[in-house]
């Protein structure tokens, strides 16, 4: 699993194109105004273009109302209501019920459509996580919820605006501490009467790679930046929101979600920031 950049170009025929984003070198103008990015087929999983293409006001959401309305998402998440063929697709497939280290440890209970469940753990910048039951959406909905109560395991990760970074010893006790809570989970569930909905084989995840002290001490170079309007370097790191950029010896974590849906324009070279207007690129996701 590694994160893309989706990329519109703006000459309004060419398809978005979806490349790794780790390691590219970049040089980027970030607009003022924020545009519709479209959505993504819940069925098919192809980045729909928008048709409007309005600015966006810069408090409301991340999709103009047709938008949202055609994706279907919304509807379907908040109202269980499936009337698009779509949603009616996305939310009958298998969900899926994890238990998610964040950082070293925030233990967090969640859930995930099965179609998006590695993107949701990454997306959301857990360490590790173990996948640990299977259900129908609103099975998994309950769950969660039951689960979390009678636990008291959060379901909601405060955000942050680090990258965390852990130890090889740290990442292994937060690994056990997420086992632990597996185990008690696991233990509810058959106690409480739904053990058919825990998976066989539990799938554990590391998400998150270790790494040596030298590098914690670079974090106190980072500065987070969270309404970019210049973004140049090379990209290290996507991990939940943010972006990691290393630009000489220094590092800037830039907010991920507040560049989606704005023109970029591309430098022709990274040395001399000038801009060039004819290869203005939408980022999408
Ligand atoms: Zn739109």
């Amino acid at each position: 699993m590694i994160p893309n950049l989706v990329t519109s170009p703006m000459d309004g025929l060419t398809e978005p194109k979806v490349e790794p984003i780790l390691g590219m070198n970049i040089s980027w103008q970030v607009s003022q105004d924020r545009y519709c990015p479209g959505y993504v087929n819940l069925k098919s999983s192809l980045h729909i273009k928008c048709k409007n293409n309005g600015v966006l006001d810069a408090i409301k959401g991340e999709r103009c109302v047709l938008c949202e309305r055609l994706s279907g998402f919304k509807k379907g998440f908040l109202f269980r209501d499936y009337s698009s063929e779509e949603s009616r697709y996305y939310f009958t497939q298998r969900h899926v019920l994890y238990v998610a280290i964040h950082g070293i440890d925030l233990v967090k209970i969640g859930t995930a459509n099965i179609l998006r469940k590695y993107d949701r753990l990454y997306e959301q910048g857990a360490t590790a996580a173990t996948i640990v039951g299977e259900g129908t959406f609103n099975e998994i909905m309950f769950l969660e919820d039951f689960i979390s109560r009678t636990l008291s395991i959060a379901q909601h990760r405060r955000r942050t605006n680090d990258i965390p970074t852990v130890s090889p010893k740290q990442l292994q006790d937060a690994i056990s501490q997420m086992r632990e809570n597996v185990a008690k989970v696991a233990s509810l569930l058959q106690k409480a009467g739904y053990s058919k909905h825990l998976v066989k084989l539990p799938e554990e995840l590391v998400l998150l790679q270790p790494s040596s002290d030298s590098r914690s001490v670079a974090l106190c170079l980072r500065q987070y930046i969270a309404k970019p309007r210049i973004i140049v370097g090379k990209i290290k790191q996507v991990f939940g929101d943010l972006l990691l950029v290393k630009r000489g010896e220094e590092e800037f974590v830039y907010n991920k979600r507040s560049i989606i849906g704005r023109i970029v324009s591309k430098a022709s070279s990274a040395s001399l920031p000038t801009y060039d207007q004819e290869h203005q690129y939408r980022i999408c996701s």
